[in-house]
């Protein structure tokens, strides 16, 4: 078996393969040294390329090329061109799942931004919050929800051949998807018993929340993705995308506290005034105003979440698009002999 006599770094762990012959495992984390270099491409006797497959840099076509050569035309390394890491090298099948789960996210988000968009047409309209716009507004949120399920548990799905795809990220995007059932039927099941209006509002955020933090959570499972195509400035949107996310939802949190302590202390204040009243003493003795400090930030941290949910929506549009054009890109040049193995394999 040829030794591998040029630079190649485990796909799993990093670790430098030089030295090592083609049916070794990695020494630092035990995975086939064939996880690393795709065996369908190569010829493993002579470590050269055995099947039409395009450059990663240009397109140029590696066939017969060894290994350890440069390519031609743009002196790209041959072998990063072989790497099943690589996005366009992907499963087909797979590519197709996490493209269309892309597709169906989209949809709900712009079903969500639909949502703020008939209420102010129906307000200009001065028709107000009547029973037929609530009832269009609830059918497109409930759409767009279930566009949400299916979109999150395809890009969520595992690559095959991946083995550090992030499943606890998948796992946790799948549960906060389907959260708002869990809500819903807390609500169903305690109306019927006594009301409490308090459930209602417990359970009313995770209804919207649980979704939102959805998003957040399959980001972390496309991640990986841009990574593999060499898109690391998609990578690092993305990072900063999760970060405002959760930033936003942090602060959305906070001003719910808030406002909720705010209104514990307006409701004192107007028992303490009509004690007052009864009792005709003097009001401004008695009157305790809410504190200030606490109704600053509750507007502060009002204005703060409604900007930064606006951020994080448009930029997720953007990288939810860039993230749709790079998998049809690398579907489209997938190498076709790779294809028909893979359909063959998956049987
Ligand atoms: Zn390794
Ligand atoms: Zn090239």
């Amino acid at each position: 078996m040829a030794v591998i006599d040029f630079d190649l770094a485990c796909v799993d762990c990093g670790a430098g393969l030089r030295g090592r012959a083609l049916a070794d495992a990695c020494p630092a984390c035990a995975s086939a040294i064939a996880r690393t270099i795709d065996p369908s491409l190569v010829d493993m006797g002579r470590l050269t390329v055995a099947a039409d497959l395009t450059c990663r840099g240009c397109g140029y076509n590696l066939r017969t090329l060894a290994l350890s050569a440069a390519c031609p035309e743009c002196s790209a390394p041959v072998v990063d061109s072989v790497r099943p890491d690589e996005l366009r090298l992907a499963n087909p099948t797979w590519l197709k799942t996490v493209n269309r789960g892309l597709a169906l996210m989209l949809a709900a988000l712009f079903a969500f931004a639909a949502i703020p968009v008939l209420m102010f047409v129906m307000n200009a309209l001065s028709r107000g919050f009547d029973p037929f716009t609530a009832l269009v507004a609830a059918a497109i949120a409930f759409a767009g929800w279930v566009a949400l399920c299916f979109g999150v548990f395809g890009v969520t799905s595992r690559d095959p051949s991946q083995s550090t795809s992030p499943r606890t990220a998948a796992a946790v995007a799948r549960l906060l998807v389907l959260s708002p059932l869990v809500a819903f039927a807390g609500i169903m099941i305690t109306r019927s018993m006594a009301p409490r209006p308090w459930i209602g509002v417990a359970l009313g955020p995770i209804v919207t929340l649980g979704p939102a933090l959805a998003i957040g959570a399959g980001l972390v499972c496309l991640r990986p993705v841009a990574r593999r195509a060499q898109r690391p400035g998609l990578a690092r949107l993305t990072t900063v995308l999760i970060a405002l996310m959760a930033s936003t939802a942090a602060l959305g949190i906070g001003a719910a506290v808030l406002s909720s302590i705010m209104s514990a202390q307006m409701s004192t204040a107007i028992a303490a005034r009509a004690a007052a009243a009864a009792a005709s003493q003097p009001a401004a003795v008695v009157f305790p105003m809410p504190n200030r400090l606490i109704s600053t930030a509750v507007a502060l941290s009002g204005c703060g979440t409604a900007i930064l949910f606006v951020g994080c929506y448009i930029i997720a549009l953007v990288a939810f698009f860039k993230y749709h054009a790079l998998l049809q890109t690398a579907m489209s040049s997938s190498p076709s002999q790779r294809q028909s193995s893979v359909a063959t394999a998956s049987e």
